[in-house]
Parts: C-alpha cells; structure tokens; sequence
C-alpha cells in the first residue's frame, strides 16, 4: 500500500525562499517536450540551508546553481522534487528536464488534447512542466520561449504581451512571450497547435486597446461568437460595477477538447473546455449558451479576483473561487433576468452543495484539512462560498459592497491572501461586528431555522420566534449558531408587505433580519390583523426553513418576492409528493394552486417554468432516511399525470401557442419561451397518449433550436420508446462527428429510465464516438449513468459494480476523472441494509486496489468511515 498523507491548514508557514523571475524555454517535439527553466531564487528566511522543489515525472537532464554544473551527488532527487542545499540569499538556478506531453492522461501539467498541446497547472500541475517552488504564494515574472515546427503548430500561446517571433531552420519557429505581472506558477499556460481563430478588440474605460482572441480546432471559428460577446459584455461589466480595467495587451481563450474542469483563468490565456466555448443555434440548448456567458465571465473576472490577488494555499480556494463565483452570478442576473439567475443558482446550490453538506464528504468552505487538494474543487468551496459572499452583500449594500472590494484591491492588490484579509475589508464597511459571521468558513454542514409565530391582537403585534438549529459536523462534534441576514415579510392579504418595527432586532434595510442567537425571539408591532409569513425572500441565508404555519396557496398567488413565490410552489409539491408516497390522496389545493400559475397571464414564461417544476428525486431522495428512488419516481410520474389530466386542454392549448419551431433566438423571452413549452410537452407526455407522442416526435423533426429537439428526444425515450429508436437513429447519423452533440447523445442515452439502461451504456463504450480519455465524455456515458437513480440503485447491485469497475480503470488513467465520479457512491449510509452490503462490498473492492490514487482513496475512505 502506498501512503496518502493529510495536509494540514494549521501547519502552513511561508516559502522560506521564493522565485522573482523565470525564463522557460519549451521545445517541442513530437514525442517529448525539452524544458529549460531558469529562476532567480531569493531567501527569505534567512536560516533556511536547503530548497525543496517540486517536481513530478520529469526526466531531470542538467542542473546548474549559480553557472556551476551540479553533479548528482550534490542534490537529493525524490519522486516528488528536488533537494539541494542552498545557503545564499540570491541564486540563479538553470533546469534542463524532458516531459511526455503524449502519455499525459491525468491531464495535469503539458498534454496534448487532438492534436494541440496545452497545460492545467492548478493546483499543482506545473511540478509536472519543471522543477519550480509550486505553492500559489510563490509570485514570479515569467518569461516563456516557445519553439516548434512551423506546420505542426504555427500558433505558439503562452501568458503575458507578445515580445517577439524568429522563424529557425529545419522548419521551426519560435515565439517570446513575457508576463509583466508577478503571478503563482497555477496561471501559467502555454498552447501550441494548429488552431483556427477569431479576433476582436475592447477599448478599456482608460482608452488602451486590448486584443482579443478565441482560437478552436479549425472548422469551429463561426462557433466562437457568443464567448466573444460574453468576453466583451464581461469586461465591461468589471468596469463598470467594480472599475476593474484589463491589464495586459492581449487576452486569448483557447478551447480543447480534452478538459478535467470547465475552464481556467491562466493569466492572460484562458484556457477553456470547448463546451464552454463552442455554441451555434443548430448544436447548443439554451442552457450551453447561458453556460458559456457564465464561464466566459467567472474565468475574466479571476483576473483580480484570482490573478492579482491570489490565495495563500489551497485551504483558502474559496477566497477565489466563493468570490468570482458571486461575481458571475451578478454579471449573469443582470445581462438575463435577475429573479430567474437567482432561482437556477439556489437550485444548483441545494441539488448539489446541500447534498455534499449532508454526505460523508461535507467539508467547510474553508477546509482544514485535505489528502488531495483536487478533491476539494467542490460545489462548497465554489456555490456554497459563493452564498458566503452574497450574506455580506446583503448586510453591506450594494455601495459600501462596493467600497469594501475597493478597499480589498487597494490593499491586497499582487498579494497572496487568505479569506482573513477579505473580511477585514468587509469588516471595514460592515454595519455589523463579523466576527461571529466567519463562522461560516469554519464549519461544515447546513443549518435549519424552526420559525413559529404568534399573533397578541390585543397590542397588535407578531412574535416571530426563530431558533438555529445546528448540525453537528462529520466528526460528530457540536457546531455553533450563525450570524446571517434573514429577509423576511409579514404580509396582508393582498400580498402588500407591512412595514416592520421591532426592539429586539438589528433590522438592516427594510426587510433584513441579523440574526445572531440561536433562539430569538422577535416582536414586531403595528400589525393590525393576523399577517401571512414569508421567510428567507430571495433565499437571503443559505439554510433550510422549517415552519408549518406557511400558506403555500396563498404565498403561491399573492407573494411578490419571486424566490418565496417559487418555494411556496416547490415545498407544497414537496409535501403533496410525500403524502402520496405514504399512500394519501393527491391534494386537491395543491391542484388547484398549480392550475392558478399555470394560468396565470402575467407569469413571465421563465419563470412560470421554473416555477411549475415539480421537485426533483435529488430533493426527494435528500429528504429520505432510507432511499427509496423506486416510490419517488413512482409518486411522482402519478402527480404527473392527475395535473395533466385536470389541465390537459389548457397545456395543449399553451404548448401549441408558445411552439414557434424556427425561432433560435436566445432572448430571455425566446428561451423562457422554450422552456415552458418544453416543461408542459413532458406534463402531458406522461399520459401515454398517442396523438401527444406524435406531436412531441414532430417537435423532434420540425424545430431548429437544440433545446427543443434534444427536450423532444428525451421525452420520446422516456415515454415513447416505439417512437424514440428511430429519433436516436437520426441524431446519431447526424452528429455522430461532433463530441460535443454526443455528449448530449450519451447522457441522455444514459439518463434512461428505461429498462436495460445498464446493457446499453455498456454497449456505448465501444461507440466509435466514444473515448474514456475525454473527460466530457467519461461525464457524459458514465456520470450520467451514476446519476441516474433508477439505473444506478437498481436492486440487482449491478449499477455498483458498473460504477465500481469505471472508477478502477479510469483512475489509472486520469484520477481527477475517477474521483468524481466515486461520488456517486456518497448515499452508502442511507441505503438499505441489502443495497448497503452490495454498495460496501464495491467500495471495499475500489479501496482495496492496488496504486489507487490520493484523489480516489480520500473520497471512498470518507465514505466508508461516514457509516
Ligand atoms: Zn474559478
């Protein structure tokens, strides 16, 4: 068995040397990289004798320290780096090393993806380019040189301005680049290949002319024009809302095909998965749109939020990530539509995050402790941080927001910080002590407020009695109330707010509670008659609200804040779901509130959308002691039908009035449009009826967005399978060239609920359009499959074992890939007692393996140690 060590956050001390500049010279070869690396080291603890470098699988050739040939006795070489006494305050140190771009499949560090190469070095990826002090608070100047055959790769990227280019002998070229601004070795990139391009520029609010470039595999460019729209609504954006101007010459983005994560925001050269890149009416859904503006924006946005002012170590990842994450949703809620930004983000944020809060891997924001940094790239970290971030918008404003983030730039701006120093610039605006809030880094899981009330008619008051109730964490260990600003409103029955006076309360703007006990109780006066209660509007405080005194119905009607209006609909599904699954009856008032928004004229149609979702089987599943997928789905399909039965007429109606086949335009009103339509076809398919098959088939053929023709597919599968063969043939034929249209092929395919699921998605593997190497498409066939609750806990166990065999043999391969995907066993504690002796016997099998990675062994031991 191989070692996994924890790193822990209590034991970070700074680099007692650090790197100024460094002049990298890549030659590129077909087979092998040749990489020189020189570096200016300074001491910066005077009493250090000895520098650790980092390296990984580089085939060290020479090694120079101040123009002396060192020979292997005179440095110690590890699998992980190099040691080498050092007992001077400056040094020049000169690398020649050799790297295999080509059997990289952890693609970490310089690989190739097609035909082009390219690098991921965060978080610590570049050890495997050269040796080099790799911690994000080692800030250098980087020079790159970059020579290569002129046909092979006429397009030599890298960080920075562009300072020079010599065509060489033997068909070779060479480009120089230099990065003006200090940066950790994570941001650094170099891309080479035969790309094609577009190109723009954006003149910045000082009047400097950056030019901008999207390159792709060529064939793509016309594919490029929503990023570079998104580029440049970004930049302006930055500018105007936090007057952050660009700061290089040159901004380039290039996409690849073979990607572990989105995107990522090298300095000057993004480099991005062409899903967040690549989009044409014909071959992306409305959601690949939004999804690119939103990246586009978050990976501009790290320029100061990331790049200038970094973090001090991987503990402090959310300071980056929580930060820009916000920041992009603001950028995203303003170019769109702010109400339906907010419900997609707190949607994702409870599928996703209040799943990881509630399972073996939670972990704060700010972790304390990892085996594998890499794991730690988590929906917390990043959705959860973000929420983090919007609670002291909420408790600053919107302006003094502002002076806060000015102050944190002003101070910290080429710095390496941690979320210590961001609150001390929250702080400084702040109308409220923060130190209870930090609470929020530090600990783990998701809180619930019980919330009752009572009404004294006598004196005209409410009391509102709000009590923290505080999970413990994964270590069993008590936690500590929060401090958190509540939105909440007592209405009249026309759905008008009362203005609220309290004694008891801090009251922030007009509607915002800071809450800090953990039992409060409230008394507000002035209210003549019994009002109706909405809680946490806007989704104010990331916790789960427990009160029974709600009226659904009526918030369903008259509630103007669009979050508690949605809530109202989702928590009363809830309910009517659960009931059903406890064998009661459908709930007349909940048929009758649904029908109410259904037909409400003046619903905005994205947000009718939204609205009308019944609740997922994540949130169902979430809410189970054991997990019973087979009684959710069930409820569910049978809730279905009774609406569609009740209002068939009025959604055919609406279906046949919103279908507009030829319209591809991806205004809100255009997609909220789509979606609606999209969401009734599958209310009314659920009926089994032949003439709505027939019209869901011609959906299929006859509309030109993807949104609908991929929505059509799905239905068709699902519940028109004589129907679905013969659409899947003609999607295949279609776009079986084009990996990311087949993406979407796999993932439906694998998202089935049909029987025989498992046999197909086996079958897939050997799909020429297939290939195990490409993270979007592991994701694709067999993430999708891992998420598809039906298939995946079938109670045969094969789901498992499946799932099982994948992470073992794509852990050997790529372990960033495998880890995720050993995720899907993360509900090992709440399954039943058969279910749960199948799913232990796999994650026995997987922890058992031989060479398993950090990445693996981390995310299956938590599991397994949460039981
Ligand atoms: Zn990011």
């Amino acid at each position: 068995m191989q070692e996994h060590t924890t790193i822990y956050f209590k034991d970070y001390t700074p680099s007692p040397y650090t790197v100024d500049t460094c002049s990298l010279e890549f030659i590129i070869e077909e087979s092998s990289t040749r990489v020189e690396n020189i570096m200016t080291i300074r001491r910066q603890d005077p009493t250090a004798k000895v520098l650790h470098l980092n390296g990984e699988m580089l085939d060290l050739e020479l090694l120079w320290v101040n123009d002396i040939l060192y020979s292997e006795d005179m440095y110690t070489k590890e699998e992980d780096g190099l040691i080498l006494p050092l007992d001077c305050d400056d040094a020049r140190i000169r690398i020649i090393n050799r790297i295999y771009p080509d059997q990289n499949t952890a693609l970490e560090g310089l690989y190739r993806s097609g035909g082009i190469w390219c690098t991921q070095n965060e978080p610590e990826g570049f050890r495997r380019i050269t040796y080099f002090i790799d911690r994000p608070d080692v800030m250098t100047r980087f020079t790159t040189k970059i020579i290569a055959s002129i046909e092979r790769c006429p397009i030599l990227l890298s960080n920075g301005n562009l300072r020079g280019t010599a065509t060489l002998d033997n068909g070779k070229h060479l480009v120089l680049w230099e990065d003006p601004i200090p940066k950790p070795c994570y941001l650094f990139a170099l891309v080479a290949g035969d790309l094609g391009s577009i190109t723009d520029t954006f003149s910045t609010m000082s009047g400097k002319k950056v030019d901008l470039a999207i390159y792709c595999d060529r064939g793509n460019e016309e594919k490029c024009h929503h990023a570079m729209r998104s580029l440049k609504k970004s930049m302006e954006w930055d500018e105007n809302e936090y007057g952050r101007e660009y700061d290089l010459e040159v901004y380039n983005i290039v996409a690849v095909d073979s990607f572990n994560m989105g995107a990522m925001e090298n300095k000057g050269l993004n480099i991005f998965n062409s899903h967040y890149v690549l989009a044409d009416e014909e071959t992306a859904t409305d959601g690949d749109f939004m999804g690119i503006e939103s990246v586009i924006a978050h990976e501009y946005f790290h320029n100061w939020t990331g790049n200038r002012i970094t973090c001090r170590n991987w503990f402090e990842l959310t300071l980056k990530e929580g930060l820009t994450v916000f920041r992009d949703q603001c950028f995203s809620a303003d170019m769109n539509s702010e109400l339906t930004q907010r419900l997609d983000d707190v949607r994702a944020l409870r599928e996703r995050q209040f799943v990881e809060d509630s399972g073996p891997t939670a972990h704060p924001i700010k972790p304390d402790h990892y085996i594998e940094i890499n794991n730690f790239y988590t929906a917390t970290v990043y959705e959860k941080g973000a929420e983090v971030i919007r609670m002291m918008h909420t408790v600053l404003g919107r302006e003094k927001f502002r002076h806060a983030m000015d102050y944190y730039f002003e101070n910290f701006d080429g710095k390496a910080v941690g979320t210590e120093e961001f609150l001390e610039s929250m702080q400084s605006q702040s109308p409220v002590d923060l130190t209870q809030f930090k609470r929020w880094y530090s600990q783990e899981r998701t809180p619930t407020l019980k919330i009752s009330s009572e009404y004294r008619s006598g004196s005209a008051e409410l009391v509102l009695r709000i009590v923290q109730m505080i999970p413990k964490n994964t270590k069993n260990q008590d936690q500590l109330p929060y401090a958190m600003p509540l939105r909440v409103a007592l209405l009249a029955s026309d759905g008008s707010a009362y203005p609220l006076q309290s004694d008891d309360v801090t009251l922030m703007h007009e509607d915002v509670i800071w809450l800090e006990n953990e039992t409060n109780e409230i008394v507000f006066t002035g209210i003549p008659i019994p009002p109706y209660l909405s809680l946490n509007r806007g989704f104010s405080a990331p916790v789960n609200i427990e009160c029974s005194e709600l009226d659904f119905p009526f918030l369903m009607a008259y509630e103007r804040d669009g979050f508690v209006r949605f809530e109202a609909a989702h928590q009363f599904g809830i309910e009517t779901l659960e009931a059903m699954m406890n064998g009661g009856e459908v709930n007349e008032r909940y048929i009758e509130s649904y029908g109410a928004v259904l037909q409400d004229e003046a619903c905005d149609t994205m947000f009718k959308s939204q609205i009308l979702e019944l609740p997922s089987i994540t949130t169902l599943m979430q809410r189970q002691t054991i997990i019973d997928v087979v009684s959710i789905v069930k409820a569910q399909e049978e809730l279905k039908q009774v609406l569609a039965k009740r209002y068939r007429d009025v959604i055919l109606e609406m279906i046949d009035s919103l279908y507009d086949p030829t319209n591809t335009d991806i205004d809100g009103l255009s997609m909220g449009k789509r979606s609606l339509k999209n969401r009734l076809l599958g209310m009314v398919m659920s009926l089994g009826d032949k003439s709505v098959s027939a019209l869901c088939e011609k959906h299929y053929y006859e509309a030109l967005s993807m949104s609908e023709r991929l929505s059509a597919l799905d239905l068709l599968e699902n519940y028109a399978p004589e129907r679905a063969s013969k659409g899947l043939e003609h999607f295949y034929t279609l776009y079986k060239h084009q990996t990311l249209v087949m993406n979407k092929y796999f993932s439906l395919c694998a998202s089935s609920r049909r029987i025989g699921t498992l046999e197909r998605v086996k079958a897939l593997q050997s799909d020429p359009a297939y290939d195990n190497k490409v993270p979007n498409l592991v994701r694709s066939l067999i993430g999708s499959f891992a998420r598809n609750p039906l298939a995946f806990y079938d109670i045969s166990g094969e789901g498992f074992t499946f799932v099982a065999d994948k992470v073992i043999e794509i852990d050997a391969l790529n372990p960033q890939i495998a880890s995720g995907l050993a995720g899907a066993f993360k509900n090992y504690p709440k399954l039943s007692m058969e279910q749960k002796t199948l799913m232990g016997c796999e994650l026995e099998r997987i922890k058992n393996h031989p060479n398993l990675s950090n990445n693996v062994y981390e995310i299956i031991t938590k599991i397994l140690e949460a039981s």
